[in-house]
């Protein structure tokens, strides 16, 4: 028999007493100086949702497993087989969170904020899936979701806020898909539409949908196989039969990206499975990333999925986007380079201490980034740190400086002068100017 790699992988990941701990397979450690991007990224976000209206919300990271069932669906593949459960010591069935929206929407069902509610998040999500290159078993998504109205202007603000984010990244190659899922009035007819269609091309579907394309049509439409695509290409698309109401909002979606100078590519394969996710459907894909591992971030309408979760009929519209699977992009267009930022100085104390930590306190009281060194270690070995550290400038307490209650300025990157200033007139420079020197 031969070898799954993967459970060898999973076997070494178990902990024995001769081995120091790791990260859970499929999880990774963000530390400094990649988080700094990460920081960066957060900001950029939080920045944007504020711009465009959104407040912040934090959910759970695990919820009764009945949310993510209702709010997801219980036959797809991320609920029946990736979900992490767990039954709690009170015998409660909980999962972890494995996606950012239903949470979400059963805060709102919770709390009936005023609508439209706008929220946005940023949350780790666990999926159980095969480790592979941007995808992991926690990953971490930004995202918003917007509830309580079907305006078609939220629709465009909702992706020209993903679009801007991307932007403000430095992302140029990726493209935008939009596609429209019609609604209770025109979906159902056109799914028997394409369901007669396939049963007549059944015999050509991949082997996997030639079995079960009847159970949820729409699918099939997604399907990455050859097979399945050849078929749907010449099959009936959803947006030859939208009703009336379902073609107007498409065309104001499609009228207000062109207005905010969005370009998007209309993509009748772009689907979603469940009967909640109603008109509006969109995803980005980055260029520079390989196949089935492109896509970026996506969304859509889901007029449903509040009454799913036992709340009353409301629409509702929101996107995520994989902070991983972004960061790859990034790296594959070379942008969004974030170097982490050194303390502005350090201090060198060879007086003991006392003076360091009364000129890091105040220093930091002002809005500056200070370090120092500790343990009393010597002058030498304190400069070194200084070094490492990145400061563009070292405070030096000697004995002489200890003795005039006062400071010496050396710049440790230039070729500059160093200077011996008073506390008092270093602590009235930065209190007036924002800067030592
Ligand atoms: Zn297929
Ligand atoms: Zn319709």
């Amino acid at each position: 028999m031969p070898i799954d790699n993967s459970l060898v992988r999973e076997a070494k990941s178990v902990i024995d007493d001769n081995q120091t701990p790791q990260a859970p397979t499929g999880t990774h450690d963000l530390m400094p100086p990649e988080s700094a991007r990460w920081e960066s990224l957060l900001g950029l976000f939080a920045n944007l949702s504020h711009r465009y209206s959104f407040g912040l919300v934090h959910t759970p990271m695990f919820e009764d497993v009945r949310v993510f069932q209702r709010g997801i669906g219980e036959v797809s593949e991320v609920v029946s087989k990736e979900m992490y459960e767990f039954t709690d010591r009170g015998g409660r069935h909980y999962a972890l969170r494995p996606e950012g929206t239903a949470s979400i929407v059963r805060a709102f069902v919770q709390h009936r904020p005023t609508t439209p509610f706008r929220a946005w998040y940023a949350t780790p999500s666990f999926r159980y899936e095969r480790p592979q290159a941007g995808r992991y078993r926690q990953h971490h998504q930004v995202g918003v979701e917007v509830l309580g109205s079907d305006d078609a202007d939220i629709d465009v603000e909702v992706i020209a806020l993903a679009q801007r984010f991307f932007e403000g990244l430095g992302l140029k190659s990726f493209t935008l898909s939009l596609n429209s899922m019609g609604d209770g009035a025109c979906r159902p007819q056109y799914v028997e539409m394409l369901r007669s269609f396939l049963a007549e091309h059944q015999a050509d579907l991949c082997e996997e949908h030639a079995k079960v394309y009847a159970i949820n049509p729409l699918r099939v439409l997604d399907c990455k196989k050859d097979a399945c695509q050849e078929v749907t290409e010449k099959g009936p698309f959803l947006e030859d039969v939208l009703c009336g109401e379902c073609h107007d909002h498409l065309a104001r979606v499609e009228e207000g990206l062109r207005q905010e100078g969005i370009s998007f590519i209309r993509s009748p394969r772009l689907v979603r499975g469940f009967d909640y996710y109603t008109r509006t459907t969109f995803e980005f894909a980055s260029d520079a990333l390989e196949g089935a591992q492109n896509a970026i971030g996506g969304g859509g309408r889901y007029d449903g999925l509040v009454e799913s979760l036992g709340g009353p009929p409301t629409p509702g519209i929101g996107f995520g986007i994989g902070i991983e699977r972004v960061l790859l992009a990034c790296d594959a267009e070379g942008v969004f380079v974030v170097e982490s930022l050194p303390p502005v100085a350090f201090v060198v104390d060879a007086t003991g201490g006392d003076q360091a930590r009364r000129i890091t306190a105040s220093l930091r009281a002002f809005g500056i980034s200070v370090d120092r060194a500790y343990d009393q270690r010597s002058m030498k070995a304190q400069f070194k740190a200084a070094d490492r550290s990145g400061a563009a400038l070292a405070l030096v307490v000697g004995d002489d400086e200890l003795a005039s209650n006062s400071v010496t300025v050396r710049p440790l990157r230039t070729q500059d002068e160093q200077i011996t200033i008073t506390l008092e007139e270093l602590f009235e420079r930065v209190r007036k100017t924002g800067r030592i020197l």
